[in-house]
């Protein structure tokens, strides 16, 4: 008789990085959906954790208020592609993460070094317990979170087709106009590549896509491939 071990698929560890509106959120869920997999959005984490400080009256340009506080928020990712959750101290956090206050302040946040180590440490933790692999899209995941991914996916666009994505995404008195959000895009890219430590970056042995010229459905097919390809090598 088989084992379970024998038959069930190893566990696929897939690290998808990029800036902003390349399409890193929508390709991740699709392909964890698709392959049986868990989803961590990294980004919402940083979010989560720029919430608590704002809601908790500490200056986000203060770095040194921001490293005292970095251990203090409990913050819980639920890792289910089709529904993935995020709460602080047990409070559903998902919208209000996704506000302009937030995106504004999360960069000057996840910059600093103890709110990284403390995050970090809990990616490794929900990546090394998932039963059967796991997506994880982030901005260092490749190169810092999880450098022995099985498979490193860096995702780029064009400046002009990520600010459009991105503009579609936004709603009601939020939707800025296309130039302001290319505007707001360049901006953070630059905080998230010039910091110290982890910075946005592409790992030497990711497979770089760009994902201008495709549809969703195109760039989802290519990484469900490349994760089937490197299945059957292993
Ligand atoms: O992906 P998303 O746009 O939601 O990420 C929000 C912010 O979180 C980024 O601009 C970046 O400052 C931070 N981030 C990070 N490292 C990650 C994921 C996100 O610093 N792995």
């Amino acid at each position: 008789m088989e084992t379970a071990a024998r038959t069930a698929p190893a566990a696929v560890i897939v690290a998808i990085d990029g800036p902003a509106g390349t399409g890193k959120s929508s390709t991740s869920k699709a392909v964890a959906a698709k392959l049986g997999l868990g989803y961590l959005d990294t980004g919402a984490q940083y979010r989560a954790i720029t919430w608590w400080m704002v809601a908790n009256g500490i200056d986000v340009e203060d770095a040194v208020a921001v490293a005292d506080a970095a251990g203090k928020p409990a913050i819980v990712s639920g890792t289910d592609p089709v529904n993935p959750t995020i709460t602080v101290d047990g409070t559903d956090v998902s919208g209000p993460i996704r506000t302009q206050e937030v995106t504004s302040r999360v960069s000057a946040v996840s910059a600093v070094p103890e709110v990284r180590a403390v995050i970090t440490e809990l990616q490794r933790t929900i990546a090394a317990e998932a039963p059967r692999g796991i997506v994880v899209e982030g901005r260092d995941i490749g190169t810092t979170v999880l450098p022995d991914a099985d498979l490193k996916i860096f995702l780029t666009a064009s400046p002009e087709v990520r600010a459009a994505r991105r503009s579609g995404e936004l709603k009601g008195k939020e939707a800025a106009d296309l130039a302001a959000t290319q505007a707001a895009l360049a901006k953070r890219d630059a905080l998230d590549s010039g910091r110290k430590t982890s910075p946005l970056a592409k790992a030497d042995d990711a497979v770089e896509v760009d994902t201008s010229e495709l549809t969703l459905d195109q760039v989802i097919e290519c990484v469900v491939t490349l994760v089937e390809e490197k299945r059957t090598v292993a």
